[in-house]
């Protein structure tokens, strides 16, 4: 039991180790993982939390759960409040500093206050990406214009993008950044609401734009048209224009050619994922910047276990450190291996696997086609199988529900939520189900 003056957020941070064992992971990585402390008074505790969607989802779903493991931490009965806040939580770690944006912010980009160029180490494995994105913060439309950063998920991409965006900002640049994903629904509501001009007028009128993941683009006709243009007007007047991508233009499949063509224009440059010593390096600047004390045989032990993506790597230096103070103790390297392994069988998966793979492990497994799951039949056999292929996406990948929704045959958000959701239940009821999960798991990482 930790004593009430402890800070909210060290009590959330015992929550969420608590919960992390508690919940499954898909479960946990989806609703909880981005939720930070932000007050606790008069037995109400408040958790800020990313979205509405989260918001209503643990209101409905997690509330007692999560009472019940506040009330074992705090030794009294507690309310809880889920309240959407920007900057909800970057990691457990960084939760006791990830209040809520100041008020001022509110009409800047939404960057992540530790994504600067200062607490990013740099390494052979992205040296080159580095100094570009240096080069373009410094002098933003005369060095690489655009300038493309890809490389698979967890290895850094945002957080370049971002520090690019700082150092613009604070150089008293007006800069916009989306992701492809939050680009497309603005474009979509705006056709709707009849407001393109003022989003036009929106992208085309600042002297940076910063857009992530523009993977997201493949397919997307209408969007990557309409994108083009915005790219053409600001390239035109020598306004900086800096991408990310999980791949390299040639690689995204369906679209516009010249929209490919515009992304090969200036640097492509790629992350690749980092030696032992960047990642020792980068788990040192983290307890450093979070304040916390670890003992440096434990911080070489996760670096030698996470390999190939920084936010599991991190991840894993959470769940230690919040494992560590739930049963208030030291961390040692043997804890840290049982922290792991207890919390959810040893790191995730690391190895990248493209949705094609997974869909087509999942649609044999079945003994069905890949087509048949991104496609509109809706059997029972083929939806119970392209429910598990969300399922798998939603763990091995690093997509967006909307994107896992469109790589099945173009359903929506809440459609996938629903699925992993009823897998999650019925791997707990059906053996059947189990049994074909493991054989799946088997395939997609056979060690
Ligand atoms: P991506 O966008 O490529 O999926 P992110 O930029 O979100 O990856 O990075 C994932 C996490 O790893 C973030 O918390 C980020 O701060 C951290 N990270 C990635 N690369 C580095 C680095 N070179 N130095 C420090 N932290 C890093
Ligand atoms: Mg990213």
């Amino acid at each position: 039991m930790l004593e009430t003056r402890t800070s909210p957020g060290a009590v959330w941070e015992a929550a969420l180790g608590d919960l992390q064992i508690q919940v499954n992971r898909p479960n946990f990585d989806t609703w909880l993982k981005k939720t930070s402390a932000l007050s606790y008074e008069d037995g109400e505790f408040v958790v800020a939390v990313p979205s509405t969607f989260v918001a209503e989802y643990l209101e409905r779903n997690q509330r007692s759960l999560v009472e019940k493991v506040l009330a074992g931490i705090l030794g009294q009965e507690v309310k809880v409040k889920f309240q959407v806040a920007q900057w909800a939580g970057s990691s457990v770690l960084a939760s006791r500093k990830a209040l809520p944006a100041p008020p001022q912010q509110a009409c800047l980009p939404l960057f992540n206050p530790r994504y600067t160029f200062d607490t990013f180490v740099s390494g052979q494995c992205n040296q080159l990406a580095y100094a570009a994105a240096m080069a373009v913060a410094n002098e933003p439309g005369s060095a690489y214009n655009p300038l493309f950063l890809y490389g698979g998920p967890g290895l850094g991409k945002t957080h370049l993008l971002q520090a690019i965006g700082h150092t613009a900002v604070a150089n008293n640049l007006k800069v916009l950044c989306v992701s492809a994903e939050q680009y497309t629904n603005e474009l979509m509501s705006a056709i709707r609401e009849r407001q393109t001009q003022e989003l036009l007028h929106k992208y085309r009128s600042v002297d940076m734009l910063l857009v992530d993941d523009v993977q997201f683009f493949a397919g997307k006709q209408k969007t990557g048209e309409n994108f083009f243009h915005t790219f053409d007007e600001l390239h035109n007047a020598g306004r900086q224009i800096v991408i990310t991508s999980d791949r390299p233009p040639n690689a995204i499949p369906m679209l516009p050619d010249r929209l490919r063509s515009r992304f090969e224009w200036g640097l492509v440059t790629e992350l690749q994922a980092p030696s032992y010593d960047t990642r020792l390096a980068i788990l040192q600047g983290k307890t450093k910047h979070d304040g916390v004390e670890i003992a440096p045989d434990v911080l070489e032990f996760l670096a030698a276990q996470v390999q190939q993506n920084i936010r599991v790597l991190e991840g894993s230096l959470n769940r230690v450190v919040a494992y560590a103070r739930l049963i208030r103790t030291m961390v040692t390297p043997q804890l840290a291996a049982q922290a792991i392994r207890d919390i959810g069988g040893g790191p995730p998966p690391v190895k990248l696997l493209s949705a094609g793979n997974i869909i087509g492990i999942v649609a044999r497994t079945f003994q069905l086609e890949a087509p048949d799951l991104t496609g509109k039949k809706r059997d029972k056999e083929t939806s119970t199988a392209r429910r598990v292929a969300m399922y798998m996406l939603r763990q091995h990948t690093n997509f967006s529900l909307n994107q896992i929704g469109q790589e099945l045959g173009g359903r929506d958000a809440a459609a996938v939520t629903n699925s992993c959701r009823k897998v999650t239940s019925d791997i707990q009821s059906n053996p059947f189900m189990r049994r074909k999960i493991l054989e799946i798991q088997q395939q997609l990482c056979p060690d």
